[in-house]
């Protein structure tokens, strides 16, 4: 049985009580039309469970998920006729709805989308960026040897 919150936009969405632009739906992931669109076209896709991060979603659930966005992405290229598309999800940060999206949104050449590529900055020196690399794989062994 799906999992609502009484007080998410998309639950509401996904319940039938807010109306939405559906472009695809099965027994766990709905994928809809962003109201604020970056370019029309822009779907977001979600599980039908109010989950808020990538990383609440059971990892049974991730192959599921990222194999419609992947055709969720290949459509919206075809139906929009873009060169491309930019596949991304927001966790806490800069995230405006607490249950988790991953946005599709059809690029093209010289579409002026800057803005969302962020300032981007080296690393102070190849210390700097081994430390940070060093910790990270060892974060991803932790993880590994507690599942
Ligand atoms: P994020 O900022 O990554 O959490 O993205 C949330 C997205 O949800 C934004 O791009 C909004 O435009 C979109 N959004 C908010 N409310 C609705 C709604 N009722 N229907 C469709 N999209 C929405
Ligand atoms: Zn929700």
């Amino acid at each position: 049985m799906t999992r609502f919150d009484d007080s998410c936009i998309f639950c509401g969405i996904i319940r039938g009580a807010i109306r939405g632009d559906k472009v695809y739906e099965d027994s766990d992931i709905i994928a809809f039309l962003d109201a604020r669109p970056l370019f029309p076209g822009h779907v977001l896709v979600s599980p039908k469970d109010h989950i808020v991060t990538l990383s609440d979603l059971p990892a049974d659930q991730v192959g599921r998920l990222f194999e419609q966005v992947q055709i969720i992405a290949r459509a919206v290229e075809s139906a929009l006729e873009a060169e491309g598309t930019f596949v991304a999800i927001n966790n806490r940060v800069s995230q405006t709805v607490p249950h988790l999206h991953v946005h599709v949104v059809p690029r093209r050449n010289g579409d002026g989308l800057k803005g969302f590529f962020w300032p981007r900055r080296n690393y102070q020196d190849g210390q700097a960026r081994e430390a940070v690399r060093d910790a990270i794989e060892r974060s991803i062994q932790r993880l590994l040897a507690g599942r």
